[in-house]
């Protein structure tokens, strides 16, 4: 089954700028403001490191 990188907004505090944005070797992630960050989903690997950061789990790749 292929995965997808999945943005669970609700998880997702929105008051601070994500440091996950910073750890996508791809620049897949991108945010506005303190919003949640959304998913390119043509340029995301799957590698899975947003989702290891993210400490709310706002980011799961499933
Ligand atoms: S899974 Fe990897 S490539 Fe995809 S958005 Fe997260 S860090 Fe970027």
């Amino acid at each position: 089954m292929d995965k997808k990188l999945n943005v669970y907004v609700e998880r997702c505090p929105q008051n601070h700028p994500c440091p996950s944005v910073k750890v996508c070797p791809v620049g897949a992630l991108s945010q506005v403001g303190n919003n949640a960050p959304t998913v390119d989903h043509k340029k995301c690997i799957k590698c899975g490191k947003c989702s290891n950061f993210c400490p709310k789990r706002a980011l799961v790749l499933e």
